[in-house]
């Protein structure tokens, strides 16, 4: 809760008027075209996530960088196009995900650019692997101006850690975490927010009564138990957690499993926000992970022009007429 209060006054510091007023337009006109059924769109995005690099060091087994599965060309984002789409949008920007398929600590610009779109006043995150948290960059790590680090580790034994995490070294996560908690405290710093995600799958679910004392033994400021997003859940699957309340699926009866929350036509991410690949692709959101519903790119157009387009308003409005009709939307809790 602590936690949540800290982060939660850091990003109301970064709000303005201006920022603030296209949030309300948003929230408007999301009500207004669900009770039309027509999608209208006042506001620019107010968040977004952009890919810094698809390159991973892991092997995940349901991510496609981990797969080495794209079929969607794979790259690093250039510091030129990531200063152009913060410029583009950094007067309604309140939240910068600098994350969505990838290790971002691979791209070698990447506190730069956490540190261009802070000093342009936007909340910045990311998530990690925190293979990469070491000496080199402690130091430029705290001073990027990152608000939020999210770290993925869903073990806290190497054994249920590299279960998932294939070809991950559960000490490197330790020593990385340790070395950053420390070293933020000898400095005297808050920021960035050291939050430490635990996909629950039915192989970890086992390890979260020990979770929260091996946490805070690391240090971090708060755990996050995320529940997690299964291709082909239909037919079942070792990875859904045995506990009802970790898993995003319930037995639908006959051995088949079904979402656990109700689908509805309506979807707040697409008034809210959009999703940047690294070579300036804009997709609705981050389960849209090898690009098949691509809007429109930077370059060819600016992101305004892309968020109002004819396209993007037809697929916001396939989701408030029928939303089973997209395909993964209906594996979407969201
Ligand atoms: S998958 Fe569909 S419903 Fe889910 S967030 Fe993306 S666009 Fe919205």
């Amino acid at each position: 809760m602590k936690n949540k209060l800290i982060n939660g006054w850091a990003f109301f510091r970064y709000l303005n008027k201006k920022k603030l007023s296209n949030y309300i337009l948003l929230f408007a006109s999301f009500h207004l075209s669900r009770w039309t059924k027509k999608p209208i769109i006042w506001g620019y995005p107010s968040t977004l996530s952009i890919e810094p690099t698809t390159s991973c060091n892991l092997r995940c087994p349901e991510c496609p960088s981990g797969l080495r599965s794209f079929t969607r060309p794979t790259g690093m984002l250039s510091n030129t196009l990531f200063r152009s789409i913060i410029d583009q949008s950094g007067d309604y920007l309140s939240y910068l995900h600098l994350y969505f398929q990838g290790e971002p600590y691979l791209h070698p610009e990447f506190l730069d650019m956490v540190k261009y779109a802070d000093q342009k006043g936007i909340f910045t995150a990311t998530s990690t692997n925190a293979h990469y948290l070491n000496a080199e960059n402690v130091h430029k790590t705290l001073d990027s101006g990152l608000r939020q680090l999210i770290v993925s580790m869903d073990g806290i034994t190497q054994e249920v850690y590299q279960d998932y995490r294939i070809g991950g070294k559960l000490q490197k996560v330790k020593d990385g975490l340790a070395l950053l908690v420390q070293t933020r405290k000898e400095r005297d710093l808050k920021f960035p927010r050291i939050i430490l995600q635990f996909l629950v799958t039915g192989k970890n679910e086992h390890q979260i009564p020990e979770l929260h004392g091996f946490a805070a033994a690391l240090g971090v400021d708060e755990v996050q138990l995320k529940t997690t997003q299964i291709y082909g859940f239909e037919m079942g699957s070792e990875l859904i957690p045995k506990n009802p309340e970790y898993s995003r699926y319930l037995p639908s009866g006959n051995g088949n499993w079904k979402l656990k929350k109700e689908i509805e036509n309506k979807c707040w991410r697409m008034w809210q926000g959009a999703v940047v690949t690294w070579d300036g692709k804009i997709v609705p959101c981050c389960f849209d992970k090898d690009g098949s519903h691509v809007m429109g790119k930077i370059g060819e157009a600016t992101l305004q022009e892309v968020w109002k387009s004819p396209q993007y308003n037809a697929f916001r409005r396939q989701l408030l007429e029928d939303r089973q009709q997209i395909e993964m939307c209906k594996n979407c809790s969201e």
